[in-house]
């Protein structure tokens, strides 16, 4: 039986986690899931819990972790059961200290030891930086990252459509999300330290370059 492998991914804003989550997918053909569509299709659902995390998704406040991981846990029992389960890459959890304990618990339960804790580092500067250069497309809402491959970009790259600035891209909000990888990311990248399971790649280089150290990484662990 082939190991069930699981990528996790973290770090800055603007880091580029959701480029490297692609590429990892395509690579070793793995499904990604993030804990926002996770939460939207429990949004979906009409009853006190759904109809709460509609409010909350709408706003763009963030939902509890006891939600999240209650969502998580029944999406695993699901995988547990389908033997063309190979793996994941999780995108957007977990978001801190408590989360990545309860993930590692998961993980243990379900018997997955191969998880992969990625960390793109990229340093405030950089990331504050690629936020508020990264655009839009007005049509298609297709995010353009801000790299040296896509600034050059004039048009969007789907439609060609035209670009602005993400209207949650603003100075404050980008000050915000800072203040929480401070605050809440950089505790539970600690505990990945101190269980020896951080993989830490330098994200401020290319994205090819970027994802060959994170392949790199995973092929000298397993
Ligand atoms: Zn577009």
């Amino acid at each position: 039986m082939a190991a069930i492998k699981i990528f996790l991914l973290f770090g800055r804003s603007g880091c580029g986690k959701g480029t490297q989550a692609k590429l990892l997918a395509e690579k070793y053909t793995l499904p990604v899931y993030g804990s926002g569509s996770l939460l939207r299709e429990r949004a979906a659902k009409d009853d006190f819990s759904g109809r709460k995390l509609k409010e909350f998704l709408l706003r763009g406040v963030l939902a509890p972790t006891s939600l999240i991981y209650k969502e998580w846990a029944n999406k695993f029992d699901v995988f547990k059961e389908d033997p063309s389960f190979v793996g994941m890459i999780i995108d957007g959890s977990p978001r801190k200290w408590i989360e990545a304990e309860l993930l590692s618990q998961a993980f243990e339960w379900y018997e997955w030891p191969d998880s992969y804790c990625i960390l793109l580092d990229i340093s405030r500067p950089e990331a504050e930086n690629r936020l508020a250069k990264r655009r839009i497309c007005k049509s298609c809402k297709n995010i353009i990252p801000y790299t040296s491959e896509s600034k050059v970009l004039e048009k969007c790259d789907k439609c060609g459509g035209e670009l602005g600035r993400r209207p949650d891209d603003t100075d404050e909000a980008i000050k915000e999300r800072m203040e929480y990888f401070e605050k809440e990311v950089v505790p539970m990248i600690e505990y990945y330290r101190q269980r020896k399971q951080l993989i830490v790649v330098n994200g401020e280089q290319a994205i090819d370059k970027v994802f060959a150290d994170i392949v790199e990484a995973v092929e000298n662990k397993s």
